[in-house]
């Protein structure tokens, strides 16, 4: 074609086709500028945790408890304008998706509000660990409590990162799902984990009755409960664990000192089992703590002649941990199924209305 305009000397078509030509290119120029700049944009705006798309958070620190757990702390590259901690509360149990890009995988993990303190620069096991308390600087920061399983992928990839590697999350998922207090109901305080002080130093008075729950975990579940108390506006009745592990003083050392800090608040009360299957058969100490659930009559006000009652009186329990711990604790759980209850719980006089299965 060009040859033949060439040919006859067609000038004036020839400048029109140059034009058109340019006039072409101009726009698909156009066009893909502000392709690319919606992109841009778009990528940009990818900066607030989201079920949509993934955001890149970095690796701050890492230690090992034991030669099979961790803690890993992340932050997002860019600030969060929403604090999730605030947001979720008493309320949501929540957990976030870890993307490995490799194999094209994602692996669930709940994270923790806290954040590590070293005491000794030269001693990078003289840490502690810190509350995330509502500031700024610390929004965006997430502890994992991560077991490494030596065929798995996902926990062990992450084991070997190196500190800075950017990591893909996505979330947050809820889990699971509280009912609300009333809205003028307390907020109880959380900064007493962080002080040095053991003893009880506040009062954790509500204006309404609250009520109690328990939670059996196995092995790495035991962050669900503590996301629960560790977070601001954390839950606001009692909460008792059943916690079965290989060995509880190792494998959770730096959550320790805040566990026993509940515990002495009385938010918390936290039972171990090393040797749980064994506990499950006798029942001995088992059969004590459980007894069947109490009923909550609502979010009544307090009067002053209600009973100060230190003792929990759980309404609901949750399960959480591998699928054997599960099933023996309440029966099995059928993929997004919660299935009858039986096992431990369904002996004890639990059933669907007062017992739910997380993964
Ligand atoms: C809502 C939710 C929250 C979670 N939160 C955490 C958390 O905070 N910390 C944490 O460590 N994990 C958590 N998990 C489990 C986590 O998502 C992964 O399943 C776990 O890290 C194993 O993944 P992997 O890729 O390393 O191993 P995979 O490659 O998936 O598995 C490899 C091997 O390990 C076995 N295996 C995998 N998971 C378990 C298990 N739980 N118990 C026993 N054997 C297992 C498999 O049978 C297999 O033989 C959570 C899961 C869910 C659904």
């Amino acid at each position: 074609m060009l040859k033949t305009l060439f040919k006859k000397g067609n000038t004036s078509r020839l400048s029109f086709f140059k034009f058109s030509l340019i006039g072409v290119s101009t726009i698909s120029v156009g066009v893909l500028s502000y392709s690319y700049y919606k992109k841009y944009q778009w990528e940009q705006s990818k900066t607030e945790l989201s079920q949509q798309h993934f955001v890149k958070y970095k690796i701050n620190w890492r230690n090992f408890i034991d030669k099979d757990h961790f803690l890993l702390e992340v932050e997002s590259i860019k600030p969060q304008k929403v604090n999730s901690w605030k947001e979720n509360g008493y309320k949501k149990l929540w957990s976030v998706e870890v993307k490995q890009p490799q194999i094209h995988v994602v692996r669930n993990y709940t994270p923790l509000p806290l954040k590590h303190v070293n005491s000794n620069e030269n001693n990078e096991d003289d840490f502690s660990l810190k509350v995330i308390q509502d500031d700024a600087s610390d929004n965006g920061k997430l502890m994992f409590y991560i077991k490494k399983y030596d065929n798995g992928e996902v926990a062990r990839w992450l084991s070997k990162l190196p500190i800075g590697h950017e990591l893909e999350l996505r979330g947050p998922y809820i889990d699971y799902e509280f009912p609300l207090s009333p809205e003028d109901e307390i907020i109880l305080d959380t900064n007493f984990l962080n002080s040095k002080n053991r003893g009880k130093e506040i009062d954790d008075k509500t204006k309404y009755k609250q009520f109690d729950i328990n939670f059996f975990t196995g092995g790495t579940g035991i962050v669900t409960p503590l996301q629960l108390v560790l977070t601001q506006d954390p839950f606001k009745g009692k909460i008792q664990i059943i916690h079965a592990c290989n060995d509880y003083k190792k494998g959770l050392k730096p959550l320790l000192p805040l566990i026993d800090k509940l515990e002495n608040q009385n938010r918390l009360k936290l039972h171990y089992f090393e040797d749980f299957r064994n506990e499950l058969k006798k029942g001995k100490n088992l059969n004590k703590i459980i007894e069947k659930p109490y009923s909550f009559v609502g979010f009544n006000q307090i009067n002053d002649s209600d009973n100060d009652d230190d003792k929990i009186k759980p309404i609901f329990s949750l399960v959480v941990g591998p699928d054997g711990f599960i099933e023996n604790v309440c029966g099995p759980k059928f993929d997004l199924h919660q299935g009858p209850i039986t096992g431990f719980l369904g002996k004890k006089g639990w059933d669907n209305d007062n017992v739910f299965k997380l993964s």
